[in-house]
């Protein structure tokens, strides 16, 4: 697979730099939130949906990118997957209000349609930084694309879940479904067990 092109990569260290500079998540906020590196998506988009962390979180859960509700808030899983994600939460004694939430991509992408590399690529820069800054000891991945965003081509999500606990520059890495999987296979679905199951596993890694 070819890499991606100069202009891509040049844009991507734009970004990185940016993101590097940014003293605390309310500045990273605030610099994401003029973000002009994807010129489709930045003029598409009402909000740059940068993700939220409160102090302390110890588990950060990263789905793929903001849908419609999303964009018009301004907030990470707020639809239809959010409210299921919030439960299932609940149900595990990890409320939301302590867990960061994160995409690998800040901006809708219009008619929701799947993101582009190229996209993802240049966007890198902004979630490595909030990694370092909310600096969580677990990451739940929601969804193939977050997992491969993590930790590259991992064949396929079952796979990646199979294997258990990965590590990433110092952290448990869960790989699991996205909640929307959830709902697309409904109530008795294996996704949603083992999504329910996840965020437990995650509960425990952070030792809460
Ligand atoms: S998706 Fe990321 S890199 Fe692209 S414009 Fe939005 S914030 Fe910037």
């Amino acid at each position: 697979m070819r890499g991606p092109a100069p202009d891509v990569v040049a844009t991507a260290a734009l970004v990185r730099a940016e993101a590097v500079g940014s003293a605390d998540w309310a500045d990273l906020a605030d610099r994401a939130s003029r973000c002009t590196a994807c010129p489709e998506l930045a003029a598409s988009r009402i909000h740059v949906v940068v993700g939220e962390a409160p102090p302390g979180a110890r588990v950060l859960l990263l789905g793929e990118a903001p849908g419609a509700q999303e964009d018009d808030t301004g907030r990470p899983f707020v639809g239809k997957a959010g409210r299921l994600l919030d439960r299932l939460l609940d149900d595990v004694g990890l409320p939301r209000a302590e867990v960061a939430v994160v995409n690998v991509l800040k901006c809708r992408p219009p008619a929701n349609r799947a993101p582009k590399r190229d996209e993802g690529t240049r966007c890198r820069g902004w979630l490595d930084r909030q990694l370092a800054l909310a600096d969580p000891c677990v990451v739940v991945a929601m969804g193939l694309s977050a997992v491969t965003a993590l930790l590259g081509r991992v064949g396929t999500l079952a796979a990646a879940r199979a294997a258990g606990v990965h590590e990433l520059d110092g952290r448990s890495v869960l790989a699991t479904y996205h909640p929307s999987a959830a709902i697309r296979f409904g109530p008795r679905g294996a996704p949603l067990a083992a999504l329910r199951e996840d965020l437990a596993r995650a509960r425990e890694l952070a030792a809460f």
